[in-house]
């Protein structure tokens, strides 16, 4: 395990987990840290190894190798249970028959009843065990509940069933059910996929508010690119079980990492073209020369030195300014758009 382990936040180190009928790895993760408190949204296709890595950091999947640290400590063999985490599914997953408080305590009551066994075990075999955690009381449950409901403001709907909410109420008591019991953690896998385009959009902007009150660290995993974005203080993108960039939204926005970045995220998509270097001046001070058949563009320094032969160029249609048509108009072979 690296130092950075140390610094908390969630460490993925030489993660490797392959499924029997793979033809490679569902999932090869080198090095990749969730930085602590932040809203980290981990996004690609369909298939490119999201949920996996979640269940991995859960503990729901055995990796074949490599090692998970949460803050610190290595929870690579621990059971889910003890991983200080919470998880919310694509299908919030409720119980069907209890009511929304019963739904959102229910944990609680099981680890209270788990506390009173232990607390029971420790004073029949007399070990005086000083660890035996107290069982929360049914008064102390109840509270905890009515905090977590009225956090994601369903407060006054405790007694309903899940069959007799919105989609969006359904969403917020899974969401109230994994903040209740005040996790280090919290996964969310495609939680906002089962709702409307309406509701989907006033559903990102509650998960981001209960993120800055509660100050947990979230992983969240999308296919939606737009979600990705506008969501994650910190950015993961994964192509085929790799990682393809790792940072800010605005790092990886403007400045992607390979051409598959470039052409996953945005709406619409980086223009790609591929383009020839023009040597004239120098790369660092008057940038660098490009050019393609209808086009010629500078990009204005300090630039990397580019390699030699045919690049991409990729631009957003906000980033690029024409500075002069082509002679016969835009598309034609007369004339070139030039721009910088
Ligand atoms: P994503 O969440 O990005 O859609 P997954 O992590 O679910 O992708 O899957 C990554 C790859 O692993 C896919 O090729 C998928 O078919 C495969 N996979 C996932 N779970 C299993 C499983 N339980 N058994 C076999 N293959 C699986």
């Amino acid at each position: 395990m690296t130092d950075r382990a140390a610094l908390g936040g969630i460490v993925l180190h030489d993660l490797v987990k392959s499924y029997a009928d793979g033809d490679r790895p569902a999932l090869d993760l080198p090095e990749l840290t969730i930085p602590p408190g932040s809203f980290t949204v981990v996004v690609g296709p369909s298939g490119c190894g999201k949920s996996t890595a979640l269940r991995l950091i859960a503990g729901l999947e055995t990796p074949d190798a490599g090692h998970i640290a949460i803050d610190g400590a290595d929870v690579t063999d621990l059971p889910p249970g003890r991983r200080d985490l919470s998880m919310v599914f694509q299908d919030f997953a409720l119980y069907p028959h209890m009511t929304v408080a019963e739904n959102v305590g229910f944990g609680l009551r099981i680890q209270a009843r788990h506390d009173r066994r232990r607390g029971l075990t420790a004073r029949i075999t007399r070990t005086g065990r000083a660890d035996a955690p107290a069982a929360a009381s049914r008064a102390e449950i109840a509270e905890s509940v009515r905090r977590a409901c009225a956090l994601v403001r369903l407060d006054g709907k405790e007694h309903r069933r899940p069959s007799q909410l919105s989609g969006g109420e359904r969403q917020r008591v899974a969401l109230a059910r994994a903040l209740v019991r005040g996790p280090s953690v919290l996964l969310l896998d495609e939680p906002l996929s089962a709702l409307d385009a309406q509701l989907r959009h006033h559903a990102r902007a509650e998960l981001v508010r209960l993120h800055r009150e509660f100050g947990c660290t979230a992983v969240l995993v999308t296919h939606d690119q737009l979600e990705a974005l506008s969501m994650a203080t910190h950015l993961v993108v994964l192509d085929g079980g790799r990682l393809s960039q790792a940072g800010s939204p605005q790092e990886v926005y403007s400045r992607p990492a390979n051409t598959f970045v470039a052409g996953f995220l945005g709406s619409p998509a980086m223009n790609l073209q591929p383009v020839e270097t023009i040597a004239e001046g120098s790369a660092t001070t008057a940038g660098v020369g490009l050019r393609a058949p209808g086009l010629q563009a500078r990009l204005a320094g300090p630039a990397e030195p580019l390699p030699a032969g045919p690049v991409s160029l990729g631009w957003r249609p906000a980033d690029g300014v024409p500075e002069a048509a082509p002679a016969g108009g835009f598309g034609s072979a007369a004339g070139a758009l030039t721009g910088t």
